[in-house]
């Protein structure tokens, strides 16, 4: 495998803490310098203000989304690469980015090796010579993407798992980095969880939606796939307005978190995890 380096100053616009997380380890140990905006407003201000060469937005966020921002920061005339971050939950979502003002767009879960596919697109390698950070709109080429934005739902393979290693290994790529991530998560997942539960209770959709897409995105990234798949469900349940779907699809979600929750915190949950991979493997090459 090569080495990937590129150089580069980068802005991630990202709501979700365990998402910032990852993508910025991610996009750091590729050599990259990072700038984090936790909404749409906080990233039109740094962006115009500051010099980068490539923007990460995620779509949906509180305060400002991802797609306001993108309009907000064209408008300015910002000309530099935005790719959108979305997990394409609703139908027409890329579209809708495309429109926007994004030149592409990067499925969530974030994995690895798309990632790179995509900074290859924008960014030189460190290799490149007459790097100056800042000023790279002389790279972009204008190309429109020519990626396969396929509707990604939660991968197949490791579904009957509660923690899939090779989906999780596939986001984090390294184990130090899943410890990382799943550190994030268990910080993280309960109180999104709590809010979730009293947006139900409330019957604020609107709330719901949020909580379920941000809570799906994380699941995503700890490999829970299961978990992943019902809270994107119940973001579309939530979406529809359809608050008795949303309200049976919550307990299915409580049911499954609970679940993941339990699983990620025994001592040996990592071993586990490989494991249950393992003997998935040997089973498919059996069936062979
Ligand atoms: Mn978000």
């Amino acid at each position: 495998m090569q080495e990937d380096r590129f150089a580069g100053r980068v802005l991630v616009v990202e709501d979700c803490p365990t998402n910032q997380l990852l993508i910025s380890l991610l996009l750091e140990r590729l050599g990259l310098e990072v700038t984090l905006a936790g909404d749409g407003k906080e990233a039109v201000d740094i962006a115009l203000s500051q010099a980068f060469d490539l923007i990460f937005m995620d779509m949906q966020m509180p305060n400002m989304n991802g797609y306001d921002a993108t309009k907000a920061l064209r408008k300015n005339s910002l000309t530099i690469p935005i790719v959108a971050l979305t997990a394409y939950a609703m139908k027409g979502d890329r579209e809708k980015c495309i429109f926007a003002g994004c030149d592409d767009y990067l499925a969530k879960p974030i994995k690895r090796e798309k990632l790179i596919q995509i900074i290859r697109k924008y960014l030189p390698s460190k290799s490149e010579p007459e790097f100056e950070a800042g000023r790279l709109s002389r790279f972009f080429s204008g190309e429109k993407s020519t990626g396969e934005p396929k509707y990604e739902s939660a991968n197949v393979q490791g579904r009957e798992a509660i923690i899939s290693w090779s989906v999780i290994m596939e986001a984090c790529g390294t184990e130090d980095m899943v410890e990382e991530i799943v550190g994030m998560f268990l910080k993280d997942a309960p109180r999104c969880m709590e809010l979730a539960g009293e947006a139900v209770e409330s019957k604020n959709l609107k709330d719901l939606k949020l909580y379920a897409h941000r809570l799906k995105g994380s699941a995503g990234y700890v490999g829970a796939v299961q978990l992943s798949e019902v809270c994107r469900r119940l973001e579309c349940a939530a979406d529809e307005k359809d608050i008795e779907a949303a309200a049976l699809l919550f307990s299915d979600v409580k049911e499954a978190f609970e679940k993941v929750m339990s699983f990620l915190s025994r001592d040996n949950w990592i071993e586990l995890a490989k494991q249950q991979g393992n003997s998935k493997q040997a089973e498919r090459a059996a069936i062979k």
